[in-house]
């Protein structure tokens, strides 16, 4: 961070900008947002995919009318399996991927410290290409490239677009894609475990309904689009599903009694 401001105020300069007071909560106020907004982002993905795979799937089998234990069964199993592959899959998926980038980083620290001058004069261009004066770009590449560990942060920013020191949490996210699975999955499940019959279809529709919309509402705060869109999308989309496989579970049902 200290670096970064560092580097900022340098640019500024060079620019012939003198650095501005706030600089320094701006950059730390971007980054922050930027980390919490990801998570955030997925988890309420998460929650749309629970929702829609379990409406669909105790629609799907309550259209076949079956006794409701049966119903409770596979919205029960659906919302578990859905939350262990959804949190497995995210776990491999990360766990690969910082993998990937740490190979990554780790040919960029040998490049580093078998040619330190190729790797200074690759820095310095990258500033200068950005419109910093040739002997400032030169200033910041040696600054930062006196230090083995600052010069990996910076490759590896410049390069790859990659903070060595945020690689991905395989664990954290596979615990986040599983809850929030969980939580969409439940909402429709909710009216099967006390009730039954047509009341049980009707209610789990309603309240599946009532999430899509929150959903779509959360999700246009995240984009900036428009509220009503992205709400009548999400609920579109949970209204098809629950309806193309009620009818599915309906003609099966018929076809099997
Ligand atoms: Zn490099």
């Amino acid at each position: 961070m200290s670096e970064e401001v560092a580097l900022d105020r340098s640019v500024a300069s060079a620019r012939g900008k003198p650095p501005t007071s706030g600089s320094e909560d701006t950059v730390h106020k971007e980054h922050h947002r930027n980390v919490t907004g990801g998570l955030a982002r997925a988890a309420v993905f998460g929650v749309s995919d629970g929702l829609l795979t379990n409406v669909s799937l105790i629609l799907g089998v309550a259209g076949a009318s079956p006794a409701p234990g049966l119903i409770r069964l596979a919205g029960i199993a659906g919302m578990v399996a859905g939350a262990f592959s959804m949190g497995a899959g995210e776990f491999i998926s990360v766990s690969a991927q910082s993998e990937l980038l740490q190979r990554e980083i780790e040919v960029e620290r040998l490049e580093i410290e078998r040619h330190p001058e190729i790797e200074h004069r690759e820095l310095a261009q990258i500033y200068e290409l950005r419109g910093v004066r040739k002997d400032v770009a030169d200033t910041v590449a040696t600054a930062l490239m006196a230090d083995p560990a600052v010069a990996l942060q910076a490759h590896a920013r410049e390069e790859l677009g990659i903070d060595p020191s945020d690689v991905g949490a395989p664990l954290g996210v596979a615990l986040s894609s599983f809850i929030s699975f969980a939580v969409g999955a439940a909402v429709p499940l909710f009216p099967w475990l006390f009730l039954s019959g047509t009341l049980a279809v009707v209610l789990s529709v309603v309240l599946a309904i009532g999430l899509a919309a929150t959903i779509g509402v959360v999700l246009a705060s995240f984009t900036g689009r428009s509220r009503f869109r992205s709400m009548t999308r999400q609920v579109g989309v949970a209204i098809v599903a629950a309806a193309v496989t009620y009818g599915v579970g309906r003609l099966v049902g018929v076809g099997v009694q």
